[in-house]
């Protein structure tokens, strides 16, 4: 998309933008989405500068972890959705600190997810192992296929 057409673009799909974008629209860098629980409810042009200030914003915001109630920043966090969720049906994805991303409780809430997942789809198909080439002489010495 040729410049012009880009900002006439920005200009007439976007009614926010920040105050440098505002002044010099080739500053434009980034569309960041305001969301809400049920979606995006806001869009705003923004220069490089501020998508950086708003992203630190974004993980300095404190979030409660579900299982231990404790408040941390959203960058020691980590959000967890079972194998069904599903926004629109009211399904919030679970914020976990990392101690108890690793606690019993939630290994134990992966493992009955897989479970019923398994119960619904069917097992897994287990990956292809990726060896790398070196790798794959080790695994398979002086072999003919
Ligand atoms: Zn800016
Ligand atoms: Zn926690």
């Amino acid at each position: 998309m040729d410049i012009h057409t880009g900002v006439r673009w920005l200009k007439s799909e976007y009614g926010e933008r920040c105050e440098h974008v505002e002044r010099d629209v080739a500053a434009a860098f980034a569309v960041r989405g305001e969301t809400d629980s049920f979606g995006p409810v806001s869009r705003r042009v923004v220069c490089e500068a501020c998508d950086n200030a708003a992203q630190v914003e974004e993980e300095d915001e404190v979030v409660q972890c579900n299982d231990c109630k404790a408040r941390h920043p959203r960058r020691e966090t980590r959000t967890w959705e079972a194998y069904d969720f599903y926004a629109p049906q009211g399904d919030v994805a679970l914020v976990l600190c990392h101690a108890c991303w690793a606690a019993p409780k939630h290994v134990a809430r992966m493992a009955r997810d897989a479970a019923e997942e398994e119960a619904e789809f069917g097992p897994r198909k287990p990956p292809i192992p990726v060896l790398a080439d070196d790798r794959y002489d080790v695994v398979y010495p002086d072999e003919d296929y």
